[in-house]
């Protein structure tokens, strides 16, 4: 529910993107001349029995888009992620990098733009009964780790945010009272994006995920004692390379977000938690 709510906290596309969208889409229902422009981040959710072509794109005449080109500039959501065939999630791992993907045919290529954001969701076991006390799950400990070694670590090194979902109580069902609407956070979005594009104008970029790690570590260079957390971490192995970079693009978010000028040492902080809490559970 929470996965099918994100795109209402985005913003609306802009000119440029929702000319791209609108073609992707135009492309991807061959015959459907009637698409309207597309002005809202599309959500795209492919069932766990999608095919290499239906998730990156394929097809035997026409190389037509799939749901991680559908999903441009929008969410692209995996209900029961480990259910998927690992080679269609390992196919997400080039346009989580680059933005695009490109498929190659013996006839020809084609690449096409896939800059979603991913949302992965996992049950607690293969069973599904492990949250909260789990009285009722029969999965062995070999069972969950199976399950969870379906995701590979190269796909969930590319997962800035990870989290665990607690059962609703019934206690818990129908507090209203401190409950945010998406319009409220939306506005929070709309200003934290505004900040982004200022600061990132002069590099041709809108936002923070899309800022060359190369940038992140010269121009938006933060002091080393800001940083230090992260440096320990990528000393000892706990952080990739990789890692290192989305910690910073999240912590420059977490700021934007905040209405600070620049990440401090407790956004860095907040950001290296959020990756990890999946780890440390
Ligand atoms: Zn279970």
């Amino acid at each position: 529910m929470m996965a099918e709510r994100l795109p209402g906290i985005l913003p609306d596309l802009d000119d440029h993107d929702a000319m791209e969208v609108t073609a992707i889409h135009s492309l991807a229902a061959v015959g459907d001349a009637t698409i309207a422009l597309k002005r809202r981040p599309c959500f795209e959710s492919p069932h766990h029995s999608a095919t290499l072509p239906a998730m990156i794109g394929g097809g035997s005449a026409l190389l037509r888009p799939g749901a991680a080109s559908r999903a441009h500039r929008g969410v692209l959501f995996l209900d029961e992620a480990p259910e998927y065939d690992p080679r269609v999630l390992n196919s997400l791992r080039q346009p989580l990098e680059s933005g695009k993907v490109v498929i190659d045919r013996a006839f020809g290529s084609a690449a096409y733009p896939a800059r979603f954001q991913l949302v992965l969701a996992a049950n607690p076991c293969p069973c599904g009964k492990a949250s909260g006390k789990g009285l009722d799950c029969t999965c062995t400990p070999v069972m969950r780790r199976r399950y969870f070694g379906r995701l590979s670590g190269p796909l969930l090194d590319r997962v800035d945010i990870q989290f665990q979902v607690e059962r609703v109580s019934l206690a818990d069902f129908g507090q209203d009272s401190t409950r945010e609407s998406s319009a409220t956070v939306g506005a929070r979005v709309i200003e934290a994006r505004r900040r982004q594009s200022e600061r990132l104008s002069h590099l041709g970029l809108a936002t923070n995920a899309e800022v060359p790690g190369r940038s992140l570590r010269g121009k938006l260079r933060l002091p080393p004692a800001t940083t230090r957390i992260l440096d320990t971490s990528l000393e000892r192995g706990i952080l990739t390379a990789r890692g290192y970079d989305r910690v910073l693009r999240l912590a420059w978010t977490l700021a934007d977000l905040g209405r600070e000028d620049r990440p401090g040492a407790d956004h860095i902080g907040l950001a290296l938690g959020l990756r990890q809490a999946m780890v440390a559970a």
